[in-house]
């Protein structure tokens, strides 16, 4: 058993995430385990057409991951070898591994300091005789400047594949970011805006390409055992080209497709919390809010704060602390991926490499939001940010 300190005990303890289970997903959980259909079969299709449609895409294929989802759109839009993809250090470490997983070389470029998004003019600038595609990374749900980067493609005939892992409920001005450039991968992790316990899923409009994922996840089979399950008498399948094994169990897709029927709710709640915090935070001088979207909308996957640690003479680990000891768990977001030793090594990056990112990563706190959060729990958090802030205030 973990001991509370006394000081947190006094507290509420809000933890950093809590999954958002109801009965009606256990129910549907169930209902699957009853079925006598496990694997990828009725429920991921129809967890992929709900997908789509919400979109407003023409195709959504289901994978076992995130992470699965990002690689197997590199490799299904014939990214490999010999092939530059542009991204950004600044994210989940998966973005960059997808790229070397396909055989491509990550080339880095720095974020915007304002949103942690990949910063266009340093894409332009990093385009090179390799480049094949750039893959932006809608962090905490702000969108990227798509408009910037869809132009950009269209100018040097890349590319597009976007890590939308925590927007799955992010526009881009009046569009969906699952319609924006030639494939979109959203992850369904256990801490994401929903959940499949993990998963994730492609968008796209380009329906070869879907069809080619399609039988990509599974080995490159042909047919899958739903497929084949449903023919009557000996079934057939063949390998046209060797695939991976990266698909989603009905049994997972029970549980996201019963969680999608909520994103809506969701995600108010998540942007009324948000709303609390920007209210609470805006005149705090050590408190640099995350900047809302003036058109669009903002999927609120993260609410990350920069702390000012040169006004306030204390850092960002130490703030965590102490919002510890209040009871308050936090996050960072995110450990700059060309700082972690073998991608240093394999990239030839070192400490000042990317500057922006690098500061962001020193200052930035993310504060817990979740649906399931109450009203007091997000008072305890405000409160205690807000009594740390004014404190250290010189
Ligand atoms: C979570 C995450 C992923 C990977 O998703 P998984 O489902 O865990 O594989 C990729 N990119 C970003 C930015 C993420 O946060």
């Amino acid at each position: 058993m973990t001991q509370l300190s006394p000081s947190a005990a006094a507290h509420t303890a809000v933890p950093f995430h809590r999954p958002d289970v109801t009965d009606q997903d256990i129910a549907a959980v169930v209902k699957c385990l009853r079925s006598g259909w496990l694997t990828t079969g009725p429920i991921v299709a129809a967890f992929e057409k709900a997908v789509a449609a919400y979109a407003g895409v023409a195709e959504a294929v289901a994978v076992d991951s995130g992470t699965a989802a990002l690689e197997l759109a590199l490799h299904a839009l014939g990214i490999g070898p010999g092939d530059e993809v542009i991204t950004t250090p600044y994210s989940f470490v998966a973005s960059v591994e997808a790229i070397r997983t396909v055989g491509a070389k990550p080339r880095l470029v720095d974020v915007e300091s304002s949103t942690g998004n990949i910063d266009p003019q340093a894409a332009r600038q990093a385009i090179g005789p390799a480049t094949r595609a750039v893959l932006p990374v809608h962090i905490g749900g702000h969108p990227c400047a798509m408009v910037e980067l869809t132009s950009l493609c269209k100018e040097h005939d890349l590319l597009m594949v976007s890590d939308a892992a925590h927007a799955l409920e992010t526009h881009s001005g009046t569009q969906h970011v699952g319609a924006q450039g030639n494939a979109t991968a959203f992850s369904f992790y256990a801490n994401k805006n929903i959940t499949s316990a993990e998963g994730g899923m492609i968008t796209t409009d380009d329906r070869e390409l879907a069809q080619r994922m399609r039988r990509l996840r599974l080995h490159g089979l042909s047919t899958d055992a739903w497929q084949r399950a449903g023919s009557i008498g000996p079934a057939q399948y063949d390998i046209p080209e060797p695939g991976i094994k990266a698909n989603m169990s009905d049994l997972s897709a029970s549980l996201g497709l019963s969680q999608f029927e909520r994103i809506e709710a969701s995600l108010r709640r998540r942007h009324n919390i948000v709303r609390r915090y920007q209210a609470a935070f805006a005149d705090q001088p050590l408190i640099q809010c995350p900047p809302e979207l003036a058109e669009g909308q903002h999927a609120w996957h993260l609410y990350s704060i920069l702390w000012n640690e040169k006004r306030s003479g204390i850092q960002r680990n130490a703030v965590r602390q102490l919002l510890a000891d209040r009871g308050i768990s936090t996050s960072m977001h995110f450990h700059p991926i060309h700082l972690f030793k073998c991608y240093a090594r394999a990239l030839g990056h070192e400490m000042g490499d990317f500057p922006v990112a690098e500061e962001r990563a020193r200052r930035a706190i993310s504060l817990p939001l979740y649906p399931g959060m109450s009203e007091e729990e997000v008072s305890a958090v405000i409160d205690a940010l807000s009594s740390i802030a004014k404190g250290k205030l010189q």
